[in-house]
């Protein structure tokens, strides 16, 4: 148990979420790095926990990460109406972002795979412009023909890398990432999201009010309010359900 006596996990929907801070994921991270094996690190949000209900496949990746991290306002909101309360929400970019500082400053060769080349290129140049001791064990892009991926998997097990990220959206890498964890044989896997597109600079962040009032969601929706309306007001309507049914059962 850690000081303060909080619960190290939180069951939310199901599935076991550690209740861990940044700084306390990040030295978990460095401890299953070291420790050898296989892990994967996945984060709980909205649109995961709705996906879940339909998709069996992404609920059995979650259900076997290592590592589970609750991002967005709304999970840390549900955690305290359930009485077990979440200490922090930790967002994908955050914890990849001040990850690839961890590994810069402990020698850690992080591979990044995902995005369009130029946007990951752009990625990697920003990264090591602002970290310079970070060493990259390599980097792809997200996109490949149907046959390639075998090659892409041993490719990257070739270059031994300390840890994988990627950034190919959801369900896609948790999926990918649950298909190839055994070949790959490296010991931290992580999908990023769309963290390459914000580190590159092609995406912005919300502005820091709107992430602290939990409005990151807006933000998102201003940007890009074609392709997102549907998902989010779909999504919400099936969360609600979601937490109602869990709010009876308990
Ligand atoms: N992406 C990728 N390979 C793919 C599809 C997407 O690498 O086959 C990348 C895409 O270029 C972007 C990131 O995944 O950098 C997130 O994509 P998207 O915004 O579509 O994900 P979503 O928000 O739908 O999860």
């Amino acid at each position: 148990m850690s000081a303060g006596s909080s619960a190290e996990k939180i069951t939310l929907f199901g599935v076991a979420v550690d209740n861990l801070t940044l700084p306390e994921t990040l030295d978990r991270i460095e401890q299953l790095i070291r420790s050898g094996g296989v892990h994967q690190h996945v984060v709980l949000n909205v649109d995961k926990i709705v996906r879940m209900e339909r998709d069996a496949a992404l609920r059995a990746a979650v259900l076997e990460c290592d590592l589970i991290n609750a991002d967005g306002q709304p999970v840390v909101w549900v955690s305290r109406l359930f009485g077990q309360p979440l200490k922090e929400r930790v967002t994908g970019i955050d914890l990849f972002e001040q990850l690839m500082e961890r590994c810069a400053a402990r020698g850690l060769r992080p591979y990044l795979l995902g995005a369009r080349e130029a946007v990951v290129a752009r990625a990697v140049a920003v990264l090591q412009a602002r970290y310079p001791r970070l060493r990259l064990a390599g980097w792809r892009s997200g996109y490949w023909a149907e046959g390639e991926e075998v090659a892409v998997v041993e490719h990257i097990r070739q270059a031994r890398p300390d840890l994988l990220c990627v950034a190919m959206g959801s369900p896609r890498q948790e999926l990918f990432l649950h298909r190839w964890k055994q070949q790959l044989e490296l010991p931290f896997l992580m999908g990023v999201g769309g963290s390459f597109d914000v580190v590159a600079g092609v995406v912005r962040r919300a502005p820091l009010w709107m992430q602290r009032a939990g409005l990151e969601w807006l933000f998102r929706l201003a940007q890009e309010p074609r392709r997102l309306w549907r998902r989010y007001l779909v999504d919400d309507m099936a969360f609600f359900r979601l937490v109602w049914r869990e709010w009876r059962r308990r």
